[in-house]
């Protein structure tokens, strides 16, 4: 099975998982995205959410939508993406990544919210079969990008891969009194990754903990680590920015395409963000 093209891919920084039922400038850059990518034979995401201690693929034929969060409303939990799985496409991300090892889960994981709270808007038909691969929390910013690297053989048939995350992720800071704000430091950081970014060498980016808002934008890596995957695959390609905005101060709300013919999201609208405070504080609600 192989397609004549080279898949696009791309990161999306997801924000809360509110954005599964919102209506805003965001979730309509993803749904634009979704409608101009040709059809994937499966989708491929890598969501800051799987953060563990392995590389591992979901190979069930029918993974779960799992709610991993807290003190959210009820609707967000009744959510469901009822995506089928493709288990026969660990053995081409096991052979993409060798020697590295990668595991199957069979029973443990499924579709989490950093996945469907996107996918809901970008395939809304919930029929391309969607494949997760975890986090390994045990491995460098370079280990990311390079396993990110490695896949490009994925694109070649028809996975489209997304990151799912966020550049900037610092859940202690937020101030659900300003939903569409940026800090300084977030502007700062979010700024020098978007340079990057768009240059010919997306893979500086796993360099960027050597800038001076790292610690401030990235206190904990499971949002920033999507980013090198698709930075990885880049290989000289300039990505284009799909959307780009703040939430609570202390998130990115950046997206970004590679190898996609998209329209920029069109951020004339006010609409606002979608961001509704958690009951919980947000550190502990696992957004
Ligand atoms: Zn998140």
């Amino acid at each position: 099975m192989t397609t004549p093209t080279t898949m696009p891919a791309a990161f999306i920084g997801h924000g809360t998982p509110m954005n599964a039922l919102a209506d805003n400038r965001y979730t309509r850059a993803w749904r634009d995205f979704g409608r101009s990518v040709p059809r994937p034979r499966a989708i491929l995401v890598v969501s800051a959410h799987w953060y563990t201690n392995a590389t591992a693929v979901t190979g069930m034929a029918m993974p779960r939508t799992i709610h991993d969060f807290f003190g959210f409303p009820r609707e967000l939990f009744e959510v469901s993406y009822p995506a089928p799985g493709l288990p026969e496409l660990y053995e081409e991300v096991a052979d993409a990544a060798h020697p590295d090892w990668v595991g199957c889960d069979v029973d443990s994981w499924g579709i989490d919210h950093g996945t469907w709270s996107v996918l809901l808007h970008a395939f809304p038909e919930a029929d391309i079969p969607v494949v997760q691969l975890s986090l390994n929390a045990n491995q460098s910013l370079d280990e990311h990008l390079e396993l990110g690297r490695k896949l490009q053989p994925l694109r070649e048939q028809g996975v489209l891969v997304i990151g799912s995350g966020n550049i900037v992720h610092n859940l202690g800071a937020v101030d659900f009194s300003r939903p569409d704000h940026g800090f300084d430091w977030a502007h700062r950081f979010d700024d020098a990754a978007r340079e990057i970014l768009t240059g010919n060498d997306a893979a500086a980016v796993a360099a960027l903990d050597a800038h001076r808002d790292f610690d401030l934008a990235v206190p904990t890596p499971d949002h920033y680590l999507p980013l090198l995957y698709v930075a990885g695959l880049a290989d000289g390609t300039p990505m284009r920015s799909l959307v780009d905005g703040y939430a609570a101060g202390s998130l990115s709300m950046a997206a970004y395409t590679l190898g996609a013919d998209c329209p920029t999201g069109d951020g004339a609208t006010e609409d606002p963000s979608g961001l509704v405070a958690p009951d919980a504080p947000a550190e502990q609600s696992n957004i």
